[in-house]
């Protein structure tokens, strides 16, 4: 559709703002663009942007996404160093494959399938529509991947986003929200369809969680944030903690399970909410495993030098980690703890027991606990403790099929990955789409447009069958 059309359109809903038939933005947005100094602004302007993005065609949609998806990837360096500069978590050469993950596996208006039925009675179709305007809460963990993820999922759904963003990360968030905006506007589309909110805070996300006008809520954090949705009286996806346990049984390839494991439970310093977090590994195969482990890079702790860790990295509860410590090099903590090493290790192994901290609470950090089991089935018992329930994700390396069909279907979880990183369960090295918002406390598994839109259905009686 030429420039002209588009800009025709963008004045006509501007003509219906200024004639008071819609809601309009009380000032103009500060540059950069999308990022508001309160919520009632920043809602104000999504809720246009939603209405011009409505009113212009299909195809348009899928322009605007795929120069967000070109635009975003140009400036991929940027997008993942200030993220790690910013928050001072994770590596930047994988928050690079991180965000190229979003970018380029986020499904868009093509996952939103219309469905028809067709028979004596007629024709009725059902079509998937936009909520309108979403509040959307984020991490500090992936803060560019779930703006981008999300954004590219609820505009394909017609919708505008407000982000309340956090805090830690508040400077990366407002960046890539003016990217996907200059993104749209380069091809004509509207300006406004991500916002956020220029200084955010708990009171912010708790205002935008009941503003008027906000007709779905969509978080990504913690446990504190999810329980805060589901209470905010709004429809609401909660993607929340996991703790993923890794069962490694005797009939695995224990080389490639220890090659594999090395590489997702690092990858960006542990911090991804689907990277392993404990393993569980049979006996008769555990000193062979851990040396593997060691051939890979890791560094192995003894007893005293896991204590000291355990000082540095929990808080005296023994219960909350320090979040000092969170998404931190390994050099830095074995440094810390006067732990000498060479070169820049990964990742930190320590031979625990099942009631220790690193095995029972989600570190976020690049410190993996193994415990032994006697047999596999310890091994998944054990692991479905140690997942807590979250029901998010978890993974096993076996040949034993009966072992892992067993593990599968007791583990209950949103992801289950079986001989492989866990990244692969989010599309990396595995196959289906991405994303990085798994909602597990409300079900949705790994979001996307289809999760952000609702269902609606004409029907038309005793005409328009073909055959
Ligand atoms: P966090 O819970 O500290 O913060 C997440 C967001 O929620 C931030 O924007 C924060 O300001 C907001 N928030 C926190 N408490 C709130 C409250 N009481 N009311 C309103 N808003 C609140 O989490 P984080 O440190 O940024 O991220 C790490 C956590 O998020 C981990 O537990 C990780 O497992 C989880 N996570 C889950 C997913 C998923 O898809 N399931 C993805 C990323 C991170």
């Amino acid at each position: 559709m030429e420039r002209e059309k588009i800009q025709a359109i963008v004045e006509r809903v501007l003509s219906r703002i200024d004639a008071g038939e819609m809601p309009a933005a009380s000032s103009a947005p500060t540059s950069p663009n999308g990022v508001f100094k309160n919520v009632s602004d920043a809602v104000a302007a999504a809720t246009t942007s939603h209405q011009i993005l409505v009113a212009v065609p299909l195809e348009k949609r899928r322009e605007i996404i795929a120069n967000i998806r070109r635009r975003c990837a140009e400036n991929v360096n940027t997008l993942a160093t200030m993220a790690h500069e910013e928050t001072g978590l994770g590596r930047v050469a994988d928050k690079i494959k991180k965000n190229l993950l979003v970018i380029h596996k986020t499904p868009g208006c093509e996952i939103l399938e219309p469905k028809a039925w067709t028979g004596d009675s007629g024709l009725s179709l059902v079509e998937r529509a936009p909520f309108g305007v979403i509040g959307s809460i984020t991490p500090c963990t992936n803060p560019s991947e779930t703006i981008i993820c999300n954004g590219i999922g609820m505009i394909a759904g017609g919708n505008a986003v407000v982000f309340n963003t956090h805090p830690l990360a508040k400077g990366t968030s407002a960046y890539t929200v003016d990217l996907v905006n200059r993104a749209s506007m380069e091809v004509g589309g509207p300006n406004n369809l991500l916002c956020c909110i220029e200084t955010p805070t708990i009171a912010s996300a708790n205002e935008l969680m009941k503003f008027p006008g906000v007709r779905m809520i969509v978080v990504t954090g913690g446990g504190e944030v999810v329980k805060a949705a589901m209470n905010s009286g709004k429809i609401c996806i909660a993607a929340g903690p996991g703790n993923p346990p890794v069962v490694v049984d005797e009939t695995a390839d224990i080389e490639a399970a220890a090659a594999g494991i090395t590489a997702g439970c690092s990858f960006d310093n542990n911090v991804i909410c689907t990277d392993e977090k404990e393993v569980f590994v049979v006996e008769s195969v555990a000193d062979r495993f851990i040396e593997a482990m060691r051939d890979n890079g890791c560094v192995q702790l003894r007893n005293h030098q896991i204590t000291r860790l355990e000082k540095l990295i929990m808080m005296p509860d023994g219960v909350h980690v320090n979040k000092k410590w969170v998404g931190r090099d390994a050099s830095k903590m074995l440094k810390a703890i006067d732990v000498p090493f060479s070169g820049d290790p990964r990742l930190i192994i320590c031979d625990v027991p099942f009631d220790h901290p690193f095995i029972q609470h989600e570190l976020l950090m690049p410190v993996l606990g193994i415990t032994r089991v006697r047999d596999v089935n310890e091994g998944i018992d054990f692991a479905v403790k140690a997942e807590h329930g979250y029901g998010h994700t978890a993974s096993m390396w076996s040949k034993n099929i009966d072992a892992l069909h067993r593990m599968a279907r007791v583990i209950n979880c949103s992801i289950f990955i079986k001989n492989a990183p866990n990244y692969a369960g989010l599309g990396y090295g595995g196959e289906g789409y991405t994303s990085f918002t798994i909602a597990s406390p409300t079900g949705h598994g790994l979001t996307t447009a289809v999760d952000f839109t609702r269902v609606r259905r004409c029907t038309l009686a005793g005409y328009f069958r073909i055959v």
